[in-house]
């Protein structure tokens, strides 16, 4: 993939007179009104520092508290570099995400968590990584600050995806990372449904990188993935990337038959040779009952492929939104009125 060269224009940063924003920051919001006061503290200042332009784009994804107030609020204090897109319902991180890049006008797109795990102090050395010429840039939590067992299951996942996909990310799970907006680009123009950010994007990009970040405990709140929505992550991850579970099957059903094969032609001798046989009842309910096993396993996997292709054909939109608060941005640079548009009930 071609990568246009940014340029860089000196001192110039946020309300650069020409309206370009060298960076844009998205952030899903879910029910986060008890961390976002210190996010706010904590992400402009070291945006102010970076000295670059830049727009903080916060996606609410349905929250039910006072989330939403309080974007509103920090729209109000900074309206030249925030925007706040409001979605309608709960529509996951990932496509919270989407809706974002949809509307990020930066020449690099960093996403981050709005619970302060990923410190927005480390945004410069991603950005920096970029500025060599990297249009992908990951992360290795250094020492991951989330409970012992998210830990353990994550690395095991982490290693069975490496093994069955072309993605290479030696920490898939940490969604703080930075794109070449033609990254970005690709991920829009893919259309996929159902996706695993950082995955997706890692197949667009010509030039990957990775650098290790801090990792913080949540600053306050709880966290918005149980245990059953990240099974379906993974379950996402997997069949996204790769179609090799579906051939696992198909060769553990071959290899079963020539087995079989094999059992019957030595029973069929063994009748002839010493006579029927009539113990052994139980031996063949246990391998009955394996091989029914490894059968609704593999319909199982069979189903969550066929799942997918169900919820991409159907084709519904991936989030709704409900309002954007930002300025209208015209080919003349921002204007500076603040405009909210609200669609139709
Ligand atoms: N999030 C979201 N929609 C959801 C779940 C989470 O926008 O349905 C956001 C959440 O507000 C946070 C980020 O995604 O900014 C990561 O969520 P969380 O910190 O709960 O996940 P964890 O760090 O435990 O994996
Ligand atoms: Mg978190």
């Amino acid at each position: 993939m071609m990568l246009q060269q940014v340029e860089k224009t000196g001192s110039e940063h946020r309300n650069s007179p020409d309206g370009r924003v060298e960076l844009s920051i998205v952030i899903p919001v879910y029910n986060e009104e008890a961390v976002l006061e210190s996010l706010f503290d904590r992400l402009y200042g070291a945006m102010d520092r970076l000295d670059r332009s830049y727009e903080v784009i916060f996606v609410d994804d349905g929250s039910r508290d006072r989330s939403v107030a309080m974007l509103r609020q920090q729209y109000q204090k900074r309206p030249e570099v925030t925007r706040v897109v409001i979605l309608r319902a709960n529509a996951g991180q990932h496509a919270a995400i989407v809706a974002g890049f949809e509307r990020a006008l930066g020449d690099y797109v960093i996403t981050l968590d709005s619970d302060l795990q990923n410190p927005p102090e480390e945004i410069e050395k991603l950005v920096s990584k970029l500025d060599d010429g990297h249009d992908y840039v990951g992360t290795i939590r250094h020492q991951r600050m989330d409970s012992k067992w998210r830990d353990v299951a994550s690395k095991i996942m982490n290693r069975v995806r490496e093994r069955i996909s072309n993605v290479h990310m030696t920490d898939q799970g940490c969604m703080f990372r930075a794109y070449h907006r033609d990254i970005v680009k690709a991920v829009l123009d893919s259309q996929e449904s159902q996706t695993y950010i950082p995955a997706l994007a890692y197949i667009y990009a010509a030039n990957p990188v990775e650098v290790v970040v801090q990792h913080e405990e949540r600053a306050a709140g709880e966290s918005k993935y149980s245990l059953f929505k990240l099974i379906h992550l993974n379950f996402d991850l997997m069949t996204s990337f790769s179609i090799l579970p579906l051939q696992i099957f198909s060769v553990v059903g071959m290899l079963v038959s020539v087995f079989s094969f094999l059992f019957v032609l030595f029973l069929a001798l063994r009748r002839l040779i010493v006579g029927s046989e009539v113990e052994g009842v139980f031996t063949l309910f246990a391998i009955s009952f394996f091989i029914l096993g490894v059968l609704l396993f593999a319909v199982g996997i069979l189903g969550e492929y066929v799942g997918r292709i169900y919820v991409q054909v159907r084709n519904r939109p991936k989030f709704l939104i409900k309002t954007v608060l930002e300025k209208s941005v015209q080919e003349s640079g921002p204007q500076h009125t603040a405009t909210e548009l609200e669609d139709a009930r």
